[in-house]
């Protein structure tokens, strides 16, 4: 019997054997030049990921979360000024980590959970002046509410603020187009839509960001995350030359290349068209089968997850019974509606079969625990879209 099941949560993801082959190979010293050529094409294909052809790459050893403080702490000074479109758990989580630097946080909150700030809210806030940097989290991984982008970042640069986007859950897999769109700085981590397993902190830094930076007149208040350290070792390798301030993280970023490599044979218009019709499909299975979802409006969710409600009278023990059927799904995280909804990721490498096998499991899931409804319509309408 298989004992693997389909890992269908937000992060970490199903990763491709070719990325998992890389991960295998015999570990060689960070200076050796297999990896020093990987690393220097790496660098390259992260700027053609993010769409940013004048951006500096940075890849550092840590999780998301060390991406966010890293550009915390490179652009923020005590006293500055800074705004989060707040639209759940990682916008408190940026709030948190921009005060830890010194910053005076304003937060544009939601008017309910599944809900995005207006943009008008976030333009009377911008009105009132004084902020040198706003914050997005582009996809919110504990409500599946895609923030407008390209919307916000427009505002953010009518009113000059420097465009920081949390893109750990939408990079690669949901549409962003930094530089056409006018973001500065944008982030994410190796486990989602990049498709490589956890360890990696990824940020692409624009001109204007760079130049914020440059400017800066107090040190940079983190050791291990200083780009003053770190700029000339991202240009090392990608001039091909071997550098050292923390030691890379070897295995990791070979993957990194395969999986960015992958990523532009497929294209990056086809990939977002990718995710964004098995998105549909799961989500047409999901409302077929009775579930409401969490983001209010279909203008704002994420195409990279979805999160369902649960049916009345169906509660979280449902789940046990889809990992019965062998697919692990992930639970809720917003604290106001942990115990109400779950999460489902279809991001990276996710296919038409993988969105079938998780409606499948869903269905099993819901029968088992006495949920009333006709037994394949799920998949009815799954494949109602995919056959489109
Ligand atoms: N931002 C978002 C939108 C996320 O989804 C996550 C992780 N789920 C993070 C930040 C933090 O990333 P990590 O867990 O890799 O530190």
């Amino acid at each position: 019997m298989k004992d693997r099941k389909l890992l269908m949560i937000p992060g970490p993801i199903e990763f491709t054997p070719g990325v998992m082959r890389a991960m295998g190979m015999p570990t060689t010293s960070h200076v050796a030049p297999n990896f020093i050529e990987a690393f220097g094409q790496a660098l390259e294909r992260m700027r053609d990921v993010f769409l940013c052809p004048s951006g500096q790459p940075f890849v550092v050893a840590g999780s998301g979360s060390l991406a966010m403080d890293m550009a915390a702490a490179n652009l923020v000074e005590p006293g500055d000024r800074a705004l989060v479109v707040n639209t759940g758990y990682f916008g408190d989580r940026f709030g948190a980590i921009l005060e830890r630097y010194g910053a005076t946080v304003n937060h544009v909150r939601a008017r309910a959970v599944g809900d995005a700030p207006a943009l008008a809210d976030v333009e009377a806030a911008l009105q009132k002046g004084g902020y040198k940097l706003m914050t997005i989290t582009h996809v919110d991984t504990s409500t599946a509410v895609a923030a407008d982008v390209k919307g916000l970042a427009a505002l953010g640069r009518e009113h000059g603020v420097l465009v920081v986007v949390d893109g750990v859950c939408s990079v690669a897999g949901e549409e962003m187009r930094q530089e056409a769109w006018g973001i500065d700085l944008a982030l994410t981590a190796s486990q989602k839509a990049i498709g490589v397993p956890p360890g990696l902190a990824l940020m692409v830094v624009g001109p204007r960001a760079r130049g914020a930076f440059h400017k800066r007149k107090a040190p940079v208040g983190c050791y291990y995350a200083d780009w003053t350290q770190w700029l000339p070792i991202m240009e090392a390798y990608e001039a091909r030359q071997p550098g050292y301030y923390g030691t890379p993280a070897v295995n990791l970023i070979w993957a990194l290349n395969v999986s960015l490599g992958q990523i532009l044979d497929e294209g990056m218009g086809a990939r977002f068209a990718r995710h964004r019709r098995l998105s549909e499909a799961f989500k047409a299975a999901v409302t077929a089968l009775g579930m409401k979802q969490v983001p209010v409006s279909a203008d704002k969710t994420a195409m990279t997850l979805t999160a369902p409600y649960f049916p009345d009278g169906v509660d979280r023990t449902m789940l046990g019974h889809v990992k019965e059927a062998g697919v692990i799904v992930a639970g809720g995280l917003h604290p106001e509606i942990k115990a109400q909804y779950f999460r489902v990721g279809h991001m990276g490498a996710v296919n038409a079969s993988d969105i079938l096998t998780t409606v499948g499991a869903i269905e099993y899931g819901l029968a088992r625990v006495g949920y009333k409804f006709e037994p394949g319509a799920g998949l009815a309408a799954a494949q109602a879209v995919l056959l489109k």
